[in-house]
């Protein structure tokens, strides 16, 4: 007799045996796997075979890209999270309990601030935000419960340099461990292991996807601060989605050659723009008058990145008049994408703090951030000129040169 439609349809489908593997991977959007019987079951979830049961506990799209960022990282482990946020969080969670005391350089990335010196009180962990430019004020902000030190690589927006291998012996001296935001820099411009970091973070939003259409995160470390790492990641469920993870390893395809010629790019527009009467500083660390552009020669792959910062003499209205004038450039409060983008750090990623606190960080209303992107280095330069051309003086210094 006829199997029923109703029978037929809803059934799942075993794949067809395929003596060829295709060249792009599949995604895997399955959010369950089909157990052999109780035994393959518990082997699974027991972590002694290989293999998956629960998406939210792994996946192969997420274990595709995660190989290839530990990888990049030359890291033992490695696990994606659904976002940056998410990625520092596993950290916190898993390397940090009631009693702990985690020291952050008062730099970080809003969110991570507000998650480190905000969020983290309510588990009863307490922190403490300072200078990590500054070794002393460091070693002073390290108590006897310190259990982490977290830095970024570059901080936002005035690109600051850590010392990442003279943070790590002195925390490790302590007894303390050092994770570092990487999102700046990535993994083609610095790998902050090498440098003596214990964990990694990385918004796989930005430089590393490149394509701004997905929202993910990496955690990577040393096996010796992991083991409570995968349990942390399903249990407070932090995990991927299967197809984020297919765009991103496609993007990540193309990131060494972005990473190159967005960082060419933006060596030539931090120039440009320092030779400008309107530009009071600019901050880029490829530039001999950057504080820390020996540092970043040593610690980086010879390149300085794609992010360059720059505060206008005539602050506020000055700003306003770029990015009106800056018809090529959108405004946007993110950064990695393949086109060039700004962003204003006073009105989006720091309007949390407060007039004093800006200024004294050297962040003007004044001051705005390029993500430079993959166009030409002229087009590049040209649509900031036109930026500074909103500003309406004439410079008559002619038409820019790079
Ligand atoms: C964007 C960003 C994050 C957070 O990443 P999401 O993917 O947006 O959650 C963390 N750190 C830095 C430095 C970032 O730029």
């Amino acid at each position: 007799m006829a199997e029923k439609p109703e029978d037929i349809c809803p059934r799942p489908d075993f794949l067809p045996d395929q003596p060829t593997q295709p060249l792009a991977p599949p995604i895997y959007t399955a959010a369950v796997y089909r157990c052999r019987d109780p035994e393959q079951a518990e082997r699974l979830l027991a972590g002694e075979e290989p293999g998956y049961v629960y998406s939210r506990d792994g996946h192969p799209n997420a274990d595709l890209l995660g190989e290839k960022c530990r990888r990049l990282h030359g890291a033992a482990r490695a696990a994606v999270c659904g976002s940056g946020m998410s990625a520092l969080a596993a950290a916190v969670l898993s390397q940090l309990a009631a009693g702990d005391h985690v020291a952050v350089s008062n730099q970080l990335y809003g969110r991570s601030l507000q998650l480190l010196t905000g969020e983290v009180g309510r588990l009863g962990i307490t922190s403490t935000p300072v200078d990590t430019c500054n070794l002393d004020a460091t070693e002073r902000a390290l108590g006897t419960n310190t259990k982490l030190l977290v830095v970024e690589t570059i901080t936002n927006p005035l690109l600051r340099v850590s010392d990442l291998a003279a943070l790590a012996a002195l925390v490790h001296s302590r007894g303390v461990r050092l994770a570092v935001d990487n999102t700046f820099a990535g993994p083609a411009i610095c790998q902050p292991l090498e440098f003596g970091a214990d964990l990694v973070v990385e918004s796989l939003t930005k430089i590393m996807s490149g394509h701004s259409d997905v929202l993910l995160g990496l955690l990577c470390g040393r096996e010796e601060n992991w083991s409570r790492v995968p349990f942390v990641l399903s249990t407070w469920g932090l995990s991927s989605s299967p197809f984020d993870c297919w765009l991103a390893a496609r993007g990540l395809g193309t990131m060494a050659l972005r990473v190159d010629r967005a960082a060419a790019s933006a060596l030539a527009v931090a120039q440009f723009l320092a030779s400008r009467h309107e530009v009071q500083v600019v901050h880029y660390p490829g530039l001999a008058s950057h504080p820390d552009h020996d540092l970043a020669r040593r610690q980086f792959n010879g390149r300085f990145g794609s992010m360059v910062s720059f505060t206008l003499k005539d602050g506020g209205p000055a700003a306003a008049a770029f990015m009106a004038g800056a018809r090529q450039i959108p405004f946007c409060p993110s950064l990695g994408d393949l086109s060039t983008t700004l962003s204003h750090p006073a009105s989006t990623s720091h309007r949390g703090l407060s007039h004093e606190v800006r200024q004294a960080q050297g962040i003007g209303a004044g001051t705005i951030r390029l993500s430079v992107g993959i166009e030409s280095p002229e087009s590049i330069v040209a649509a900031v000129a036109e930026g500074l051309a909103g500003l309406g003086e004439s410079t008559g210094r002619g038409p820019p040169e790079c």
